[in-house]
């Protein structure tokens, strides 16, 4: 790895440049770019998209909108960002149905919290540019603070914004997660750096697999996109769209899992990811596990995990909603009765009783309008 001598001592923005390149690729990132620091070219899109409410009650996406439309107000005097990108998944990564009893996790939160991992070293590499060049400033962001992360990074020519308004890196596939840092060194873009054209084309398969029909071209409600549902919003998950939450307890990966570039193709699949430690094998979670946690079970079962960001309550209202989700599709007396229990309980919270006595309604509902279905083993697609 470089040191700040190395980086302290090139002379003009492109050899500095290329010295900062090399160095975020030495601490594991996959890939890196520089973004102008311009405002955003999609302030109009966003502003259109909080007026219709699709963020849901993540009121902090309509925070700091002075910074979200122009990144390079992060950081006073800022003059280039420095994207990155590194996988939490290789391409070709499909899992295995889910066992019953099982919720399922998205990919990003199945290993190490990578906004922790990303901040340490690109905290490490600000302080290195600090120290070696006295005077200039530099300052870290990981999906925390209010930067267009995929304008950022499709300007870095990291990759394209698909249609599920994801980052697709042409080689990698989606399964990327993001940050960087602005700074007051005059980076440019090194002269290979391209933007990545838009490989879309005519597939919908996204538009066509989302679960909740949440997605438009280039755009996503996130008040009805299951990631928001089961990690953000803290009340009750309307009965009408509980049975599209299938067997999703955290997050949903469905609009990358049926994207062709997150397929392999030609035996090239990226290689080893450059931060191992994001990658996990936590695909899922036991329903009635969870269910049981004290919050004190639910640190220690989900160490350096970003699933702590969903609350112990609703990480229980989504067990309790795929559990119901479960049951529509096979009879289990024992879950059954579990949710009954929930649901009678005077010292559950009321969002648990709730939650509980709704999925007791909608399976009365649906035994008596259908024989219960025994054919269905894959609950995400459950609400198309
Ligand atoms: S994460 Fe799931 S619900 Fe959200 S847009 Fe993608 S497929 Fe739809
Ligand atoms: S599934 Fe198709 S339309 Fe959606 S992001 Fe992937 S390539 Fe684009």
């Amino acid at each position: 790895m470089r040191g700040p001598d190395a980086l302290g001592t090139l002379p003009s923005p492109s050899d500095l440049t290329r010295a900062v390149l090399d160095r975020c690729a030495a601490a594991g990132f996959e890939r890196s770019g520089i973004a102008t620091p311009e405002p955003s070219a999609y302030q109009r899109e966003l502003h259109e998209w909080l007026e219709a409410g699709k963020q849901g009650t993540m009121a902090w996406l309509a925070e700091h909108l002075h910074v979200r439309t122009d990144p390079g107000r992060l950081l006073r005097g800022s003059r280039a960002i420095v994207m990155v990108a590194a996988r939490y998944a290789g391409r070709g990564d499909a899992d295995a149905a889910t066992p019953e009893g099982h919720g399922r996790i998205a990919r990003y939160a199945r290993g190490s919290d990578y906004h922790r991992a990303f901040k340490k070293r690109l905290h490490a590499i600000c302080d290195e540019l600090r120290e070696a060049h006295p005077g200039h400033e530099c300052r870290a962001f990981t999906d925390i603070e209010p930067m267009p992360e995929r304008e950022l990074a499709a300007r870095a020519g990291i990759g394209w914004i698909g249609k599920h308004t994801l980052v697709i890196e042409p080689r990698l596939g989606s399964w990327l997660a993001l940050g960087g840092f602005a700074t007051t060194l005059p980076l440019e873009a090194p002269p290979e750096q391209r933007t990545v054209p838009d490989h879309c084309g005519t597939c919908t398969r996204c538009i066509d697999a989302c679960p909740t029909g949440c997605i438009t071209p280039y755009s996503v409600d996130a008040s009805r996109c299951i990631s928001y549902l089961t990690i953000e919003r803290r009340e009750a998950i309307a009965s009408d769209v509980q049975g599209r939450v299938g067997n999703w307890l955290f997050g949903c990966d469905v609009c990358q899992e049926v994207c062709p570039h997150n397929s392999v193709r030609g035996g090239d699949a990226g290689g080893s990811l450059g931060i191992p430690e994001v990658a996990g094998e936590r695909r899922t979670l036991g329903l009635l596990d969870v269910l049981g946690w004290t919050p004190e079970d639910r640190t220690a079962a989900l160490p350096n995990s970003v699933i702590k960001r969903a609350t112990l309550l609703t990480l229980k209202r989504n067990a309790i909603v795929v559990i119901g989700n479960q049951l529509a599709r096979r009879r289990d007396e024992g879950l059954v009765g579990r949710v009954r229990a929930i649901a009678a309980d005077p010292d559950e919270p009321m969002l648990l009783r709730e939650t509980a006595a709704g999925v007791l309604a909608r399976l009365r509902v649906e035994a008596a309008s259908s024989p219960i279905d025994r054919t269905r083993s894959d609950g995400h697609r459950s609400g198309k």
